[in-house]
């Protein structure tokens, strides 16, 4: 089961870790983009904490992380992550505990909410290419009976590998896209960040480290 402790959690942790590592997000954001990616997270992610007190539900949380994201990070992963989490509360039932299969479900609705908002495909070096395996490894660890914590540990390890495979790939989205063939060669920031996100879960869920 997933609460809204641990949904809190999840936002506090994502804004402690993508916080203590602003200056390499920012480093790789500088290779192929604007160098802006560990200070936007680092503001939309405090302004999230700051939002999530009162809520009484998961969906409640995750809504009010991403309407603070939305609103308060300038740059294209604001919206992306805030929609992220917004599309991922609107799937979940309003209900203080939900089943980590409707959490993995709902998290998948959270990456379709990304590539419509940023239509970006698999392999266009982005977030999706962290957020895709990470969410297929949770459904998929969730439905051969993984419990929560193990599942999402699973979860945070693809978003590892696919965060590390961006590095060969010619960006196809966003500003790493207008550098061509020159992006090759570096981890896309955003994929980079999303590892912090499946990190900071697996802490709220209680995963094994
Ligand atoms: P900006 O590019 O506006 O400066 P950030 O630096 O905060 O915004 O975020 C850049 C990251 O956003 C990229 O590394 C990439 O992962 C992600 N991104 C950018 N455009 C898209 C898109 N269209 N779809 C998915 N992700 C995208
Ligand atoms: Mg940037």
């Amino acid at each position: 089961m997933f609460d809204t402790r641990q949904a809190v959690a999840w936002i506090e942790a994502s804004a402690r870790l993508v916080r203590d590592d602003a200056d390499r997000l920012t480093e790789l954001d500088t290779a192929i983009g604007d160098g802006d990616h560990g200070r936007n997270l680092t503001r939309g992610f405090a302004a999230a904490t700051e939002k999530i007190g009162d809520a009484a539900t998961p969906r409640t949380v995750l809504t009010a992380a991403g309407s603070a994201l939305v609103s308060s990070v300038g740059g294209a992963s604001g919206p992306l992550y805030g929609t992220f989490l917004r599309r991922t509360a609107k799937a979940l039932p309003d209900e203080p505990s939900v089943g980590g299969a409707e959490l993995a479900e709902a998290l998948a609705a959270g990456v379709a909410g990304v590539r419509e908002l940023g239509g970006a495909a698999d392999g266009d070096k982005t977030m999706v290419d962290a957020l895709d395996p990470a969410v297929t490894a949770l459904r998929d660890a969730i439905g051969d009976g993984a419990d929560l914590p193990a599942a999402v540990a699973r979860a945070a390890k693809a978003a590892e590998e696919g965060a590390r495979a961006t590095i060969p790939l010619v960006a196809r989205k966003g500003r790493a896209s207008y550098l061509g063939e020159r992006s090759a060669g570096h981890e896309d920031p955003g994929a980079a960040s999303s590892v912090l996100l499946f990190a900071a879960l697996a802490e709220a869920a209680g995963a094994p480290s």
